[in-house]
């Protein structure tokens, strides 16, 4: 049992130890990134989690080892399991640390650090397209989530603003504050929901089936409200995702597929955790019905903007953010890169990473883009812990550049930064342009309804993308 509740800090392990890493450009651009450590410390006082940790739970940045190069490690050992293997064992969670029945991939394909171009070719690779189907729709399936979050914007800000009336219905309703802190501590007494919240907050991941059966429990047995659920989970997770977190979540209540919820069923549960819990204690506790929390029209489908376009031997100033560490992939040739920024955080109008475990991995990664986008393109990268319009355009202008180049970000809070900054640029002389990779472009317009007609869509995407 952890002891710190809703409202108190998260554990943090491993967060001093990640500041301690890079250079942090905050109000001011300032020098290159540096071998040794030169610090600005943007971190809170230093929190030792250690006496809350479990033993048996890896912490976060050693069960997440931050980088490109751990994400692609991660890779290469796990592509031999994914064909036949995870498609029978992959429903399977066998407990903190057990987890080689899936690939634990999310934290680096949700910032790119690793994309799913890479991840698709690597498995077809080794198994063909049949073997490993169950894999790569799983894969898909976040891009799926992007492509229905892009057309329909408004569910993210709906679910912002649901969140914060339900933290205010929260502080005025003194029943509703202490089941939700139990629930946020891990004190509910039913023993695997109280597991998960302490897997969670201690190494800040979930398999896929605990993530369905917590949301399921949140909702349906302990009646708490779905978004304050969501929030909870973007606050811990280190993979947390504006899209595949949100609208799961939504798919769990009722809302997304309209009228289906998602039922944590006490057998299904001890059937896919390894005899740990039992059954029949279960089934006195779980609800034994999930009925739609609501019944909501879907919302309208918006047209995507169009991505803008750069010319050729324009000079610019890349700016990378946390959406697309790799994103540099995405720039059109021809550009005159004179200068690279990594901003670690969003805009202060849409604060950004949601918790301190994605903050410490997102920081630390950070860092090792920089260097590789510097690498890549010849200049030398600067990192800023934020999306800062003044930091960015007295950068672009010591360097001459009268653009900045970023890659596309999804519906989200770097998205929602990246429109303020353009806000705040207005008048400046220097202009934000969007690039979007061609996997997105290709996959969004897509997911116009469910998955299944999206899923029919896969081969012709691996033909654009010459993965066939
Ligand atoms: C309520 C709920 C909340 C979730 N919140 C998030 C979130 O904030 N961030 C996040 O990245 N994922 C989220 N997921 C999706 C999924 O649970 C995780 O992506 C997956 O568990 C990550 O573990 P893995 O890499 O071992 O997955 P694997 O089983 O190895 O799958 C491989 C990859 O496929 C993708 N993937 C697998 N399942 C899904 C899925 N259901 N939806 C979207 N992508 C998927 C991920 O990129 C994953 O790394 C959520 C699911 C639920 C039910």
């Amino acid at each position: 049992m952890l002891a710190n509740g809703p409202g108190h800090p998260s554990p943090a392990s491993g967060l001093q130890q990640a500041f301690d890493l890079v250079q942090v450009v905050k109000s001011t651009v300032g020098g290159r990134i540096s071998a040794a450590p030169s610090v600005t410390r943007c971190s809170p006082a230093r929190r030792s989690v250690s006496a809350m940790t479990p033993e048996s739970h890896p912490q976060p940045l050693d069960l997440f080892p931050p980088g490109r190069e751990a994400g692609l490690e991660r890779l290469a050992d796990f592509v031999p399991r994914s064909g036949r293997k995870y498609a029978s064992q992959r429903n399977a969670d066998p407990g903190p640390g057990r987890k080689d029945n899936v690939s634990q991939l999310s934290p680096y394909i949700r910032h790119r650090l690793v994309t799913e171009h890479e991840v698709v070719e690597q498995v077809l690779g080794e198994f063909a397209p049949s073997t490993a189907e169950k894999y790569i729709q799983e894969v898909l399936w976040r891009t799926y989530w992007k492509g229905w979050l892009q057309m329909r914007p408004q569910v993210w800000h709906d679910f912002l603003d649901e969140r914060d009336r339900n933290r205010e219905d929260v502080q005025a309703n003194g029943g509703l504050s202490t089941a939700w802190n139990d629930a946020e501590a891990g004190r509910t007494g039913i023993a695997c929901f109280d597991d998960w919240v302490e897997e969670l907050r201690a190494t800040g991941y979930l398999h896929n089936h605990a993530r369905m059966w917590f949301a399921s429990i949140w909702i349906f047995t302990l009646k708490l409200p779905w978004a304050l659920g969501a929030d909870f989970f973007l606050r811990h997770l280190v993979d947390a995702d504006p899209a595949s977190n949100t609208l799961s979540w939504r798919w769990v209540a009722g809302i997304q597929t309209r009228g289906k919820t998602y039922q944590a069923r006490a057998s299904n549960i001890a059937k896919y955790t390894d005899g740990r819990y039992d059954a029949d204690t279960l089934g006195r506790q779980l609800a034994n019905d999930a009925p739609p929390i609501r019944d909501e029209p879907p919302p309208e489908r918006q047209p995507i903007a169009p991505a803008d376009t750069v010319e050729s031997g324009t000079r610019a100033l890349v700016l990378l953010h946390g959406d697309d560490l790799r994103g540099f992939e995405a720039l059109p040739h021809g550009l005159d890169v004179a200068g690279v920024v990594v901003a670690i955080g969003g805009h202060e109008s849409a604060p950004w990473p949601f918790g301190d475990k994605a903050r410490a991995f997102i920081m630390a990664s950070a860092e090792s883009a920089a260097e590789q986008v510097g690498e890549a393109l010849d200049t030398p990268a600067i990192l800023a812990d934020a999306i800062d319009a003044d930091v960015l355009a007295e950068r672009a202008r010591v360097i001459d550049a009268a653009c900045i180049v970023t890659p596309d970000a999804p519906v989200g809070p770097i998205d929602d930064g990246l429109q303020a900054l353009a806000r705040a640029l207005t008048g400046s002389g220097v202009h934000l342009k969007r690039v979007r990779r061609a996997w997105d472009a290709n996959a969004w317009p897509h997911a116009t309804k469910g998955f299944f007609p999206f899923k029919k869509k896969i081969p012709e995407l691996f033909d654009q993308a010459g993965l066939t």
